[in-house]
């Protein structure tokens, strides 16, 4: 079948996880299956627009954002929870169900104007994203596109991420 129907059939839901009432897109099924996993990072790579580096969020935009980097043949940037990144850090908070967390990226990772493609597993409400497009935007890059391998619809991301190119390979 097509790249999305074989990516779907490796998603698993995984309900009360991380709490009760959530159900969580569990993706290591996918990334388990080599010749899926390839076809998606293929995928992914083939979409993107032109680009100076890759940018991807902790954790699971750094398996998929770098593969994706090797495949364009640019650098690979972290995006990184709080106290992670030894050398000076832009840092962005974000809001979560309960409190906030923080993200950070090395200063000196972008040159001033860098055309960058920020890539994660699942656009859920758009708040890592979010914060992720904003400290790029602090950091004096231009996000050229936000690559996903699926979007929960139902909670909206998207419209947080308004004024940006937004692409998904499945939506729930
Ligand atoms: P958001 O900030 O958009 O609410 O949540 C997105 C972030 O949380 C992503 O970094 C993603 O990895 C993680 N996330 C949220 N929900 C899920 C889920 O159902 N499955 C997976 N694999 N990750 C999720």
């Amino acid at each position: 079948g097509d790249i999305a129907s074989r990516a779907a059939a490796l998603v698993r839901d995984v309900p009360d996880y991380p709490t009760p009432g959530v159900v969580f897109k569990d993706i290591t099924p996918l990334l388990g299956d080599g010749p899926t996993f390839a076809a998606v990072i293929g995928h992914l790579a083939q979409q993107a627009p032109e680009v100076d580096l890759v940018v991807g969020m902790e954790a699971r935009g750094f398996i998929l954002g770098a593969p994706v980097a090797v495949a364009l043949g640019v650098g690979f940037v972290p995006v990184r929870k709080a106290g992670k990144l030894p050398r000076e850090t832009l840092s962005g908070a974000y809001d979560l169900e309960y409190g906030s967390a923080v993200l950070e990226v090395h200063r000196d990772a972008m040159a001033h104007g860098a055309r960058v493609l920020v890539v994660d597993d699942v656009l859920a409400t758009g708040g890592t994203a979010a914060a992720t497009v904003e400290l790029l935007e602090q950091a004096g890059s231009k996000v050229a596109a936000l690559s996903f391998l699926m979007e929960l619809s139902f909670l909206e991301g998207r419209s947080r991420l308004a004024d940006h190119v937004v692409q998904t390979l499945l939506t729930y």
